[in-house]
Formats: C-alpha cells, structure tokens, sequence
C-alpha cells in the first residue's frame, strides 16, 4: 500500500484515503519512489499496466482497459539530431494523460465511487470522460469555453457532462472546486494516482531502449506532471541499480506561461505565478505549476533545466515535426522546439541518446 503525504504539514493519508487534499488545505504527494526493476515487469501486460508494482493498488480485474499498449519509440532526424520520439498522441484518447486517468480512474472506481468530476484544458478532461465512460461512472469536465472545438467535442462524446467555463484556466479550476461538494473532486493535478501512472512513460522508454536510460528527455511543462512522471520512473529505476544515472530533464515551457523557467533562471526554490501572453500550447498553459516545488527539485536532481520558447519557435518545430510524418499538437511542438533550442545552444550532440516526448495529437486541434 502507498501512502500520500502532505506537502504543508506533512500529514499522511492511506491510498485508499477519498480525499483530494489534505485537512489543512495543502496538496497530497506521493512517497519517494521504491526501487523498481526488471523483476516487477509484469510482462503478460502490454502496456502502463506492466508497471502495476509502482502503482498505487489496484487489482487486476478493476482495472479499466481502453486499449492501451506502450507507445512507440520512433527514430526520427527531422530535428537535425537524431532523437526517439515517444508518441504519447497513440494512447486511446490522443494524449499521455491517458496514463495518469487510467489508474486514477481504476482506483476511484475501486473504491466505489458513482460520480467524478474534474476540470481541465482540455486533453485531461478527455481523458477522464473516456475512462469513467469504461467504468460505467457519471462524470461532469469543467473546461475553458475557449478551448479547441476538438478536444470539447471529444469530452461531450465520451457521454461527460461539460460545464464550459469563461475565463482562464484558474477560474475553470475555482469553479470545479467549488461544486467538489457534490461529486468527488478527481482532479488529474491534485491527486498522486495521476502522476504514478505517468510514471509509466519513464518505465517504457526504459525498456524500449533495451533497459538503458537515455542521457536527455525533452518535455513540454505545464503543471510538471510528465516532468515528475519521468523523475519517479528513473529515480526508482537507479534505486535498484539498473541504471546508473538518471537522464537530465529538459522542461520546455511556452513564453507566455514561464512560470517554472524563471524559477528556475532564478534559483528559486518555488514558481510564482506569472503570465505573459497568449500561446497555441493551450495544454501547458499554467499560470503556476501546483507541483512547481517538487519539479524545480526533480530538474536539479537530474542536471536539466527549464526555458522557455516562442510561439514562433513552437509553430517552427510543429511544422518540422510534421514535415518528417509526426502530427502533434501545438503542446507537444513545444517539445520539438525545446530539442532544437537545445541543439542550436550545443546543449545536446549527436553522440547522445535523446528522447522528445510528444504529449498529444495534432487531430485534437486542428483549427491551430
Ligand atoms: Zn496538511
């Protein structure tokens, strides 16, 4: 069994605890992560499931499956260097979340929960509508009213009832908040089930490239979740002795959101909230990171960094990336300009073993 910890006052709640935050108010975090290694594959599963021991418990038989398997890790040069590109987008519902909602959504529904509710920009929201469509469970997404067409025609599909909300994505977040009084409150940022199934991706890729870790990922950052999703896996990986050192993580935010960059430009232990302007990348689009403290201290763990991109920069890689077959939204080309940031710099070289996360497809925002 896992517990979850308080990050203000360090109280501790068990897995199975229905809660989403702790009695003081303060946000719940994961244990530190076990050391993890090849004997702990389940290797019957064919996708996050293989992963089932790091995870929080959930038995076979109530685990919701949609299809998941591992994504693809797929070579490709039109970066310039050559890179392995992870192709979240082919998870059921066209983004990484699917990881995270998979095993948040088995759980509350192991516990016996009839109705969910979540807000989000979008992809997550999604995500949780498909699984609780699976689980048989109510649900109802609170949503930016501004966002893509697509991905609120996606939630609607998948039967959730959606409560487009004006305004940014804080007062989508207050407004979900607030009607937590009469349906629990399964929000993909607040809850650790989310960011342990995440974790799931830093596994794959692990075994993917034949049990090595590579020596740098590049991933898009909004709240931090594939950030700390990576750290976990490898952290947990190097615990065990089956890696020897952890690959830098280079989070790769939009100009218009930097909170975590200039945290990290700072040296300060904590993001604060900023905003900038207006970005494609409405995925990442995060006046504050919720985990800000625990991803600023998983970059310094690996020796990565944090750092910004532009919009033209995003639409630069986006058209590079599809220019070599790889379709992603706008969110995910932040990943794809961040590699190439890092190339021009001379931060990565070809000796290197690179992999970019793309997060998300480009069918879910084609007006883009
Ligand atoms: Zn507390």
């Amino acid at each position: 069994m896992m517990e979850y910890i308080c990050s203000e006052c360090g109280a501790r709640y068990g897995e199975d605890a229905l809660v989403w935050r702790c009695t003081c108010g303060g946000l719940l975090g994961l244990p530190p992560p076990r050391a993890f290694d090849a004997a702990q594959v389940d290797v019957s599963e064919p996708g996050l499931w293989r992963y089932a021991a790091a995870l929080p418990t959930i038995p076979a038989a109530r685990r919701i499956r949609i299809g998941e398997t591992m994504t693809p890790l797929s070579g490709s040069g039109c970066l310039g260097l050559p890179a392995h590109f992870k192709l979240e987008s082919l998870l059921p519902t066209g983004s990484y979340k699917d990881r995270g909602s998979a095993v948040l959504v088995s759980k509350l529904h192991a516990l016996g929960l009839t109705e969910i509710l979540e807000d989000s920009s979008g992809n997550a929201g999604a995500s949780i509508a498909a699984y609780a469509a699976a689980s048989g469970m109510r649900c109802t997404i609170y949503a930016p009213a501004a966002n893509s067409p697509g991905k609120l025609a996606q939630i609607r599909a998948y039967g959730a009832r959606l409560v487009p909300i004006p305004g940014d994505r804080a007062a989508v977040a207050a407004a979900a908040m607030a009607a937590a009084q009469s349906a629990f409150y399964a929000s993909h940022i607040w809850l650790p089930p989310f960011v342990a199934g995440v974790a799931t991706m830093g596994f794959e890729i692990w075994e993917q490239l034949g049990r090595q870790a590579p020596d740098t990922i590049t991933m898009p950052a909004g709240h931090g979740s594939v950030l700390l999703g990576l750290w976990r896996a490898f952290t947990a990986l190097r615990r065990a002795g089956v890696i020897g050192q952890l690959p830098r993580l280079y989070a790769v935010q939009s100009a218009a959101f930097p909170a975590l960059a200039e945290a990290w430009e700072a040296g300060a232990g904590a993001p604060v909230p900023t905003v900038r302007g207006t970005t494609i990348a409405e995925g990442i689009a995060c006046r504050v990171p919720l985990r800000g403290k625990a991803a600023l201290s998983a970059l310094r763990a690996t020796g990565g960094a944090a750092f910004t991109v532009t919009e033209a920069e995003i639409q630069g890689a986006w058209a590079r990336l599809a220019g070599g077959g790889y379709y992603v939204e706008p969110s995910a080309a932040v990943a794809g300009a961040g590699f190439l940031k890092l190339c021009e710099r001379g931060v990565l070289d070809a000796s290197g073993v690179h992999v970019v996360i793309l997060t998300g497809s480009g069918l879910k925002a084609p007006a883009v």
